[in-house]
């Protein structure tokens, strides 16, 4: 079997796994199934794609869409990937064409729809001839009804694993609630699996909420500062993507509407001028998106309310798939909500249209939230997230947050004098003494505690309180303030309460940051990804297939200008080195040229042997790691958060521990240090980790031998 980070490097083009993915691999190696759960952008296709050239045999990927299995394939042969797919679009002669190559064993992946595999025209008795290695079900929520895309011909996927008992099978999706994960285990039949499951965090995309207010305006200066990147607008009706589309243009911007009442021919051209960057700006409605796996989207607008979190967050989702700093803008207004309540109810059907209003009031309540919005989404999605994310309108903006511990013990000591039974309006008029308390309460010590505070100023406390689960509350139609532990260790002074300062509900306008490498050169990203688009338009593939944004940014960063310092940029696998190599780096040379970059380039030596002015690697990632292990983090949830591994970010710290940032006693246990310094001084350098980790065995880490080395860098050099 062949090396997986040999597979990864030579045909991908990358340095390291993503958090889960090898495990993810080496279960699949080891012939055992599995569910895999991991946001979009969390690099899922790899998951199956190595294993599939690891493997002898066909790797046979099951996918709901023609549009994207022709994309996943366009990609792979890039890479210099044997793989095809079979649909009803191709004709009879490719099929035949594509069966012989199976046959023949040239082909390492297939993609294809549910239908195709089963059923009575299905491939069970061809596939039963041939070597199958894997089965891999992409978009596997489509399988439960709990999910939202629902797909019947799903369901026969069941029969696999009885037709075939002994070959691996692998469900992936981005969806992660707990009844579609269990479906996904029973529908499939699933005996002997494992489940991974990363963070649902997409730590790259920083969330805005600015009031709806003369918001086109602000549009129009957000579009205009990043006018060489491709976003999508989101709006609730047809009518309004086309007229927004059309005031847009007014303004000299390349964008056109989208929705599904557009004609398909022209409906199918937008979607590509869209893919292939000849179309900047996206407007439409939610009919978009679905199937597009653009991965260099670098903002999502919603210029109206969505109705749910969850479309929110698949759709503001949609940025960054490449990993790169992406935004997601939404303009709200709470006349939105009014209109949307009016769409919610259906008519006959009063349980829907309740959990249709909850599910809408929860989106408004994260628009006028004012803890992070990123906690505010994981925890809808039942996931733990720490107060401050850094990357949001709330944890940028200008809320400051001050010591209200005071208040939040006289509330708290309402909630329990009123032996926890009352809900926050009454809690609120007792705490101000109003007249309508009842008697027997009005003679309690805390009534009226609270007077010199207003109403609304008490409601807001309460409701940032509860975001922050400083007390609960109680389920069903009337529910009441409740204590909690935080709320007891806030009683007893054991605990300060932070909370916002100002009054007013009202959003500010966000406040825009943009996280830019130090060392990017702006200029030439442009002209790489010119470079980009040329060689795209040859291969007639979209522009993201040829290299990623995050590979361009990396060129544009450490001005690689030898085929051996290119190799090290991500991305840049042996067939794309090949192809490609000699486009970026003539247009990098040329660059470093005409700005005096490359003083020590001889100029008269030939292109490819000039030596090289490459810059340190930026230290970004390292900071991010850093800043979120200072607010004592484990390393462990600072992988989960940021979608590394675990060793990376050990590694991250490592580099801290030689600047003094870190303590080694930190990140190693005390005992480890030692013999790890034994082990460095037997080995007889202070680079190599390799050499180390084999003479101190499986108990040791690389990051703890990485830090332990920085600290013993940091002791020689002073
Ligand atoms: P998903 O299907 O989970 O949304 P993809 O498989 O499309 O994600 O991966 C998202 C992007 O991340 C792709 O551009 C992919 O090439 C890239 N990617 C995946 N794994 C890695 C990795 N280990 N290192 C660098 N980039 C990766
Ligand atoms: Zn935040």
């Amino acid at each position: 079997m062949k090396n997986i980070h040999e597979i990864l490097q030579h045909h991908f083009g990358y340095k390291a796994f993503r958090l889960n993915q090898q495990a993810v691999i080496e279960n699949v190696l080891a012939k055992k199934d599995a569910v895999v759960l991991m946001p979009t952008g969390g690099g899922k296709s790899l998951c199956y794609q190595v294993p599939a050239l690891a493997l002898d045999g066909l790797t046979v990927v099951v996918s709901p869409l023609i549009a994207l299995m022709k994309d996943q394939v366009d990609a792979l042969r890039l890479n210099g990937v044997a793989a095809a797919f079979l649909n009803s679009t191709q004709s009879s002669f490719e099929q035949a064409t594509i069966t012989q190559q199976i046959r023949d064993n040239e082909l390492k992946l297939l993609y294809v729809a549910p239908e195709r595999l089963i059923g009575p025209n299905g491939m069970f008795s061809f596939l039963k001839q041939i070597n199958v290695s894997l089965f891999a079900i992409d978009e596997a929520h489509c399988i439960s009804h709990w999910g939202h895309d629902f797909r019947p011909e799903y369901v026969e996927l069941g029969q696999l694993k009885t037709a075939f008992p002994f070959v691996p099978v692998i469900a992936l999706t981005a969806t992660a609630d707990k009844l579609t994960k269990k479906d996904i285990i029973d529908k499939l039949a699933l005996v002997s699996y494992s489940v991974f499951e990363n963070s649902f965090n997409r730590p790259n995309i920083s969330y805005f909420i600015q009031p709806k207010k003369n918001h086109f305006e602000a549009l129009v200066q957000y579009i205009k500062q990043h006018k060489d990147d491709s976003g999508i607008i989101y709006c609730l009706s047809r009518a309004s993507t086309e007229s927004l589309a059309e005031k847009l243009q007014q303004q000299g911007f390349d964008a056109a509407a989208y929705h599904a009442g557009l004609e398909r021919t022209l409906r199918e051209k937008r979607q590509d001028q869209f893919l292939r960057d000849d179309l900047k700006i996206i407007v439409a409605t939610i009919a978009f998106g679905m199937g597009i796996n653009k991965s260099n989207v670098r903002y999502v607008v919603h210029a109206d309310l969505p109705k749910n979190i969850e479309g929110y967050y698949q759709e503001t989702g949609r940025a960054g798939r490449d990993g790169l700093p992406s935004e997601a803008i939404l303009f709200y207004s709470s006349a939105d909500v009014f209109k949307l309540k009016s769409f919610a109810k259906i008519e006959g059907n009063q349980a829907q249209s309740n959990i249709m209003l909850k599910k809408l009031d929860q989106m408004a309540a994260l628009c006028e939230t004012s803890i992070c919005r990123r906690k505010y989404l994981l925890n809808y999605f039942d996931e733990a997230a720490p107060d401050f994310c850094g990357n949001c309108d709330t944890c940028l903006g200008e809320k400051t947050r001050s010591d209200h511990t005071i208040e939040a013990q006289k509330l708290l000591s309402a909630v329990s004098r009123l032996n926890q039974r009352f809900g926050l309006n009454y809690v609120i008029d007792f705490l101000r003494g109003s007249s309508t308390c009842k008697p027997e309460h009005q003679s309690l010590k805390t009534y009226s505690i609270g007077k010199d505070i207003s109403k609304e100023r008490w409601k807001a406390i309460t409701k940032e309180m509860l975001q922050l689960q400083y007390l609960q509350q109680s389920d069903g139609e009337y529910p009441v303030l409740q204590l909690n532990e935080k709320s007891m260790q806030v009683l007893k002074g054991e605990l300060t309460v932070m909370l916002t300062t100002s009054t007013s509900t009202s959003l500010q306008p966000a406040q825009q940051q943009y996280t830019t490498p130090e060392h990017l050169h702006k200029d030439l990203l442009s002209i790489l990804k010119a470079t980009r688009y040329q060689l795209a338009e040859e291969e007639n593939v979209p522009a993201f297939q040829i290299f990623s944004d995050a590979t361009l940014v990396e060129l544009a960063t450490y001005l690689p200008l030898t085929n051996t310092d290119l190799a090290k940029i991500s991305g840049f696998g042996a067939i794309k080195l090949e192809r490609y190599g000699n486009s970026f780096l003539d247009a990098i040379l040329d660059y470093c040229v005409a700005n005096d970059l490359a003083t020590k380039i001889n100029s008269k030596t030939p292109k490819r042997q000039r030596k090289l002015v490459v810059n340190e690697k930026t230290t970004d990632t390292k900071m991010a790691s850093l800043q979120l292990f200072q607010q004592g983090t484990p390393v462990t949830e600072i992988a989960a958060l940021r979608n590394l591994s675990a060793g990376t970010i050990e590694g991250h710290l490592a580099h801290f521990v030689f600047t003094g940032q870190v303590d080694v006693t930190d990140i190693v246990p005390k005992e480890k240090i030692k013999p790890i310094i034994n082990a460095v001084e037997k080995n007889g350098n202070l680079i190599e980790t390799g050499p180390v980790k084999q003479l101190l065995g499986e108990t040791y880490s690389y990051g703890e031998i990485k830090a332990v080395i920085s600290y013993m860098r940091r002791m020689k050099e002073g």
